[in-house]
Formats: C-alpha cells, structure tokens, sequence
C-alpha cells in the first residue's frame, strides 16, 4: 500500500471537483457521518442528491448490527432522507446473513445469536431461522437447569455482534455452541470494535467487546464481517458490482473506516475521504501525520474534509 504521509485536505471547489471525478462509487459510513445519534448532519440530503445528479452510486456500510436495513430505512425516511433502498444498506447483521449463505449453509438452518433484533431481522428476512437473540428467556437470571442451556444439535453457526442485554445467561448458552462437537459450527462476529462515543459523553462498549468475549471464553477465532474486515470488502463488492478502482470510502473513524478502505484497495490505494465531524479530532489526525508508528499506514486517510456539509457547500 501506498504511504499517504500527507492526506490531502478538500478545502476548494477545485478540490472537491477532483474527487468528484476521480470516484463512481461511495461508501458512506452513517454515524458520525450521515447523522450524529439522532440528528442529521446538515446538508447530507443535499449531497446524495448531488451525487446522483452527477451518476454516481453510492452505498451506507456501517459496523452496527443491533438494527435491521429496514429500521435503517425508517431512520432515513424519519431524518427527510428518502428513496434509499435496502440494497444501498450494508450493515454488519446483514453480512453476518451473507456470510453464512457464502460458506453454504443452506436457508431454513438454524442459527444461534447472540445480539439485538438487526440480526435476528435480518436471518429470518434472508429465510434461516434466529435462535437465542432477543428471546426473554435469556432475560433471566443465571440458573444452570435453563432449557436454552441445551445445546440443540440442528443449530449451523453462531454470529454474535453487540447488545445491551448482555448477560450471565447470554454468555453461558453461546459459549455451549462455540464448544458443541468439537469447536466445529462456524463462528461468526458482526465486529472488533471496542467502544463507541454514546449519549452524554458515555464510552460505550462495542461489538467487537462482546464477539472477543466470546472468542476469549471459547479459545476460538471468529469470522470478522465488519470494517475494516477484508471479508466484508468482499461481501459489498460481489454484491454490489462497484469497481474498487473507482471507489472510496467515507467515514469518520480511522480504525475501521480509513483501515477498510485502505486494506480493500479501494481507488487503487488511494479511495479514503475521512470527516471530522465524528469521532476523529484534528489533532488526532495531526498526531498520525506526524508520527506514523507501525500498521498505522493503513489508518492514513488519502483526504480529508470538515463533514459532507462543508464537501457540499464546496460543490455546489
Ligand atoms: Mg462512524
């Protein structure tokens, strides 16, 4: 890969007019990005629309999997963002789904989850059969005699993402099927993150907190379908057709965002467009520029722009 020791930063019509040009296709990560918690970055609709003035193509990839592409939709439509459809809609419980159908596991199996209803969703929208997720069984306290402690044996994998409904129970009955015959039914995690920036200046948590808990527990390693995933690149680009040449990612955190675009190739190493109107700060990424320690190559965004409001207002 490419060093990209001076991301380059879009601050001029010309600029932004270049990218423009150079890309067909966007992926476009939502929080931080598209909306902020509930509220919509300005001028975001404005920008989707622009891009499909110019035909471009463009795709939502995000790491949560608590919601379905469907509550997606809805959170669309309820920011004024409408028209998207759900085959723009990439999140990490849907290529949980795409991943099983991948290794062959045949619709109709049942599958064991430990996560929120955007899994679940997702597994009985595609035609398997959810198990564990948000059954109330699990909302109880630890008690060995519990029937869903029971391994049952027609189960083909596990995917585990985050919940808020992390508990004794949760953990016990999927650490039953991650040991079941061996270690043998597939392991899947909707990703590695670690915590995420919540309400009320909370860390939060993440996914990946709750998929290495799990990988901790069992001894196992798990099938990551999240940014900056490899897996997940190949999962949106054979659905999707896009060129990676002419793709690039946008997004507002280094560690998944900037890291996937750039271990895809996207743009021939050259497709990442990072916003501060996320996670990442200035001086972060001041920080990274100025002292680039190890893998930190691939956290290095090729460009960098204020927020899609700013990317907008520059080309209109
Ligand atoms: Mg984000």
């Amino acid at each position: 890969m490419t060093r990209k020791a001076n991301p380059s930063q879009i601050n001029s019509k010309n600029d932004a007019s270049l990218l423009l040009d150079l890309f067909d296709n966007f992926l476009i990560d939502c929080d931080g990005v598209v909306w902020l918690a509930e509220t919509l970055i300005p001028k975001v609709t404005q920008f989707l629309q622009l891009l499909e003035q110019h035909n471009k193509q463009f795709a939502f990839v995000t790491n949560n999997s608590s919601k379905s592409r469907q509550s997606y939709i809805e959170k669309f439509e309820s920011l004024g963002i409408h028209g998207i459809s759900k085959d723009r809609i990439y999140t990490t419980g849907y290529s949980a789904v795409l991943e099983l159908q991948k290794m062959g596991i045949p619709l109709g199996s049942k599958i064991w989850v430990l996560g929120d209803a955007g899994i679940e969703d997702e597994l009985a929208d595609e035609g398997y059969v959810p198990l564990g997720g948000s059954n109330p069984l699990l909302d109880q306290s630890w008690n060995p005699k519990n029937p869903l402690l029971k391994v049952d044996p027609e189960v083909k994998a596990v995917i585990a993402g985050s919940t808020n409904e992390f508990n004794f129970l949760r953990i016990a009955t999927t650490l039953q099927y991650l040991m079941y015959d061996n270690k043998r039914i597939p392991y899947i995690g909707t990703n590695g993150d670690r915590n995420y920036p919540g309400p009320e200046g909370l860390t939060l948590p993440a996914g990946g907190s709750m998929v290495e808990y799990m990988s901790y527990c069992s001894g196992r390693n798990y099938i990551d379908v999240g940014k900056p995933s490899k897996t997940f690149a190949d999962i949106i680009f054979y659905d999707t057709g896009f060129d990676r040449a002419k793709t690039i990612m946008i997004g507002d955190t280094l560690s998944s965002d900037i890291k996937f675009g750039n271990d895809a190739n996207l743009g021939n190493g050259h497709g990442t467009l990072l916003v501060l109107s996320g996670v990442t700060t200035v001086p972060e990424l001041k920080e990274l520029i100025t002292h680039p320690t190890g893998d930190d190559d691939s956290l290095v965004p090729q460009f960098y722009v204020d927020s899609l409001t700013k990317l907008y207002e520059l080309l209109e």
